[in-house]
Formats: C-alpha cells, structure tokens, sequence
C-alpha cells in the first residue's frame, strides 16, 4: 500500500519505491539504538565548591515540512532522529503525496506510540505550512524542499527565533577525470542521473569531462541514456523511468530544456522534448557543451536532463564545479588517490562521493552548503540538531 500510494501519487516506478522502501526502516534502526546514548558530560572547571554538567535536551514540538519527491524517506530522515531525541513532530507532507503519510501514520499508531507523538497535517504550504511554522509551540522547523520556499520557511522562523534545518535545492556535477573507468561512470550516470525521472536533489546532472577521453565518454554515455526503457510507471518491471510530478513540471523542463537548445554550440545528443503521450512525461535528456553560465547549468532542472562540458585540467575543473549557489552533492572519477583527496578537498559541497554516486546511508549527514541549506539530516549531527545543550551547576560545599 505504502509503495503503491506514493507510486500513483509521483509517479515513480514501483521498484525505485520497493528500493526505498526497504531502506526507510534503517534510518528507525539506526536512530532507535541510540534514542539511549544521548549524554551529556560532567565539566571540569576552575572554582571549588561546584560541580557541573551537561545534559542535551529535547526542542519540544518540531514542525517536519517535506518535498514530494520521495515522501517517505524525506519524512524519515525527520522523524527518526527528532523521536529518538524525544520530541513530539506534525509532519506536513506535500500537497501533491500526502497518501502514504497517512498509511504510515498507521503504523506509529500500531507500534504503540503515545497519541500526540506523530501528528500529520496536510494541505498546502501557504495554508497549512506557514500557520504550522508561526504556532507559538513549535520549536524547531525541518525543512525539506526549493530554495525559495527555504528563503520564506527562513524568514518565518525568524520571528520566534525558531531553530531550522533547511535541506533546499541541488546542481550535483560529476567530474570525471581521463584516468576514469568512462564504463562505470555511464552505467552508474544511467541510474543516478533519471532516477525518479531526475527528480532528486542529488541527481547526478551537471558532468564534466577531460579533455583527452571527452568524446567517447560522450558517445558512450549517450547510448546508454538512448538504450534505457522508460513510460508509463505501472507498464512494467522492466522500466527504467517513469513520469514526472504534474504538466506543470514537464512544462518546466521543457522551457529550461528549449532555451538551452537554442543557445549556440548545444548539442542534443539524447532526448530534448516531451513525447506526445497521455501523461507527465519527458525524455531523458543528454546535453552537450552549454556555457557554464548558462540557465541550464546553474539552476536546478528537477527533470531527466544531463548536461556534459568539457575541462581542460583539474583547476579548470574544481572551479566549475564550484561556480554554481548550490552545494548538496558531487562526486570525482578517477583512479589517482592523490587526486581524489585534493578534489574532494576542494569541491563545496556537502557530500563527495569518489568513484560513485548516489549512495545514501543513515551513518552519515546529509545536507547543504551554500544556497542548498543549512544543517543536517542522517547521522549524530541530525540528533544534535534535534536537541539542545543545558549546563547544570550544582554548589556542593
Ligand atoms: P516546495 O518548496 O514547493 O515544497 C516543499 C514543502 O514545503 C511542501 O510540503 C509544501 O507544501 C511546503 N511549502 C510550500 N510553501 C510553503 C510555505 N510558504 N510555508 C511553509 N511550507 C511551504 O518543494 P517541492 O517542489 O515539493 O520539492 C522539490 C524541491 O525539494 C527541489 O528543489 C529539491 O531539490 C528539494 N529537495 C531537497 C532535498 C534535500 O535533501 N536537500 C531532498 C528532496 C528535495
């Protein structure tokens, strides 16, 4: 039930939300061992007479605001640390996949939890999530969406110096080196660039390719983008990508999508339109040397489109990785070590995979550096977050 609803809600394929859903409950394993394990410390200071500690506290009520492109593991990445920190959360899912938030409120339900512990809430964001964000008892506001709504989530919280976690937009670059394996880049580009038809904050979606090997990687990943099966989610399992969120969204694309191919020097390797089908969809898109600059290569598409530039050396290409506001994810190709540490060194952004790309785990944040937002989700950081520090001193003579 829980894959279905989110699967008919946007649509995703119905294997890329069994994936998920057999990955959600390790965020509730991972938090749920160490709901027990939040200490504080004993101090020692100089003055006689008193002793001090540490204890990490609760926030109290914390309002989770999520995106609807992966509902459940976006609510997750809130719920699981802000309950192991003993907070109560209302969880506002998206106006556009609120089903599976009511199914899995069921669950909190049927595992025991107090009534007042998980609420859920759901309606649009001007509606339901500003009044939400504004209510006196809310504590601390977890946000999951675009930046613009971050900037307005940002300023609302504001006013009753409300704590905030803002897990915004993302431009991901992939930079791929001549000693790279190109067949390994392709393959896994097939996967983390149209996953959810590209709808991911760290889809794999701004490549950059050496000089010496960047004609072959083109082709090579070229063909495999034109090889991959995709249509209407519920036709079969042997789809690759489904649908997008709404028209609204593939109109959107399609806009970005046109003006970059109407710039000189682009070149349209796979893809570049909507097809003519009943339905949200757009084709997965290969887009070859646009100008740095340009619409398509610094903002965020949030549909199936790459794009694929060509750099000169490694300064060339750390700069152009970094020169965009965004920075949630990236990840270097290569198989010098040396090259791997200095680059992910360099590169801004909040994760750096080496050699891969995509991969999430519940051990390790997950979050932003510039304008992709502030704070974290997964690992200790997010339980942090989710409590605060009170110092207790004691006078003992
Ligand atoms: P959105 O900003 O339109 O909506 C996100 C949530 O905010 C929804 O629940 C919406 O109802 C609510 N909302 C909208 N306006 C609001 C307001 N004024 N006050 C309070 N709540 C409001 O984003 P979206 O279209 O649902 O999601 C796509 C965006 O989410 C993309 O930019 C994507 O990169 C981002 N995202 C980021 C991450 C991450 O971990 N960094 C993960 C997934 C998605």
């Amino acid at each position: 039930m829980l894959f279905r609803s989110e699967v008919q809600d946007n649509g995703k394929l119905f294997a890329e939300m069994f994936g998920q859903c057999n990955y959600v409950p390790n965020w509730y394993y991972y938090y749920g061992g160490l709901a027990d394990k939040i200490e504080g410390s004993v101090i020692p200071i100089d003055k006689p007479g008193v002793f001090n500690f540490t204890r990490r506290e609760p926030l109290g009520v914390i309002a989770a605001i999520v995106a609807w492109n992966s509902p459940l593991l976006l609510a997750t990445w809130k719920l699981a640390p802000a309950l192991a920190a003993g907070n109560t959360v209302v969880w506002k899912p998206s106006e556009y996949s609120s089903v599976s938030a009511l199914e899995f409120g069921k669950l909190f339900e049927k595992a025991g939890f107090p009534p007042g512990v998980v609420n859920i809430v759901t309606g649009f964001g001007a509606d339901v999530g500003e009044p939400l964000i504004k209510h006196p008892n809310v504590s601390k506001v977890a946000f999951t969406g675009g930046d613009k709504t971050g900037e307005r989530v940002y300023a609302l919280a504001a006013q009753g110096i409300k704590k905030v976690t803002l897990e915004l937009g993302g431009k991901a670059p992939v930079v791929v080196f001549d000693d790279a394996d190109l067949s390994l880049v392709a393959e896994t580009l097939r996967f983390a660039s149209y996953w959810n038809s590209g709808q991911d904050c760290t889809a794999a979606c701004r490549v950059l390719v050496g000089n010496k090997k960047f004609d072959n990687f083109v082709a090579d990943f070229t063909a495999q983008v034109k090889d991959m099966k995709w249509g209407d989610p519920t036709s079969g399992d042997e789809l690759e990508m489904g649908s997008l969120i709404s028209g609204e969204q593939v109109q959107r694309v399609a806009g970005m999508v046109d003006r970059a191919k109407a710039a000189p020097g682009v070149e349209v390797t796979a893809g570049g339109s909507a097809p003519s089908l009943a339905g949200a969809y757009f084709e997965p898109t290969v887009l070859v040397n646009p100008d740095q600059r340009s619409e398509i290569v610094q903002d965020e598409v949030f549909g199936p489109v790459v794009t694929i530039q060509r750099f000169t050396d490694e300064d060339h290409a750390i700069k152009w990785a970094n020169d965009c506001r965004f920075g949630l994810a990236s990840s270097v190709w290569t198989n010098d070590v040396g090259r791997a540490m200095r680059v992910s060194k360099a590169l801004q952004f909040g994760a750096v995979w080496v050699n891969d790309h995509f991969t999430l785990v519940s051990e390790m944040p997950h979050g932003g550096f510039k304008e992709s937002g502030y704070g974290k989700d997964q690992s200790m950081y997010a339980l942090e977050d989710y409590t605060v520090a009170k110092h207790v001193m004691v006078r003992s003579e």
